[in-house]
């Protein structure tokens, strides 16, 4: 059995995750979407919210779960018994810091394999900064994330539509 972890920050998801969800939970048997605790990041979301918000749009996919990790990526890997990580690249600026962390991780633990899906076109200027950066000033971001998550976007700027 094939037990793969999509790894990320998630603040917040955007159509972007989604669509490597939605992709790479039909290569693996089991995707298990890892939300990183990152204490020395400053988060919009708290990982709670996050973690909800991403079980909100995955419930119906069956091999899909969700979980939240802090630590070494590659430890976590080992306690739920997964063996593959899941990165999207979305522009060449991506593949040098991503290729770093796939070679660490091998070294680390050589049973890990990092598999890469490149970006669906509609997205690959996506990504959560930016939904951040568009909302923190009233943007429209309606074309990056989905509806029910907008309101909740807004408000953590205080701002009401
Ligand atoms: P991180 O904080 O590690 O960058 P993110 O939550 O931003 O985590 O991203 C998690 C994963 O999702 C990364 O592999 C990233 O490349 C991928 N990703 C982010 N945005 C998109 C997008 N628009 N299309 C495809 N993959 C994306």
């Amino acid at each position: 059995m094939k037990r793969a972890i999509y790894p990320g920050s998630f603040d917040p998801m955007t159509f972007g995750h989604i669509d490597m969800i939605e992709r790479s939970s039909k290569i693996v048997d089991e995707l298990v979407v890892g939300v990183l605790n990152n204490s020395a990041k400053n988060s919009l979301f708290s990982l709670d919210e996050r973690v909800s918000m991403i079980k909100e749009m995955t419930s119906s996919i069956p091999n899909v779960t969700v979980a939240s990790f802090d630590g070494l990526l590659v430890d976590y890997m080992k306690e739920i018994d997964a063996t593959i990580i899941v990165r999207g690249l979305r522009a060449v600026t991506d593949f040098e810091y991503e290729l770093q962390i796939a070679q660490t991780n091998h070294v680390e633990n050589p049973d890990v394999e990092t598999i890469f899906l490149t970006t669906n076109l509609k997205y690959s200027y996506l990504s959560s900064s930016v939904v951040r950066e568009f909302a923190s000033y009233g943007g429209d971001i309606s074309k990056f994330v989905p509806e029910q998550f907008i309101e909740r976007i807004y408000a953590k700027y205080n701002i009401i539509k």
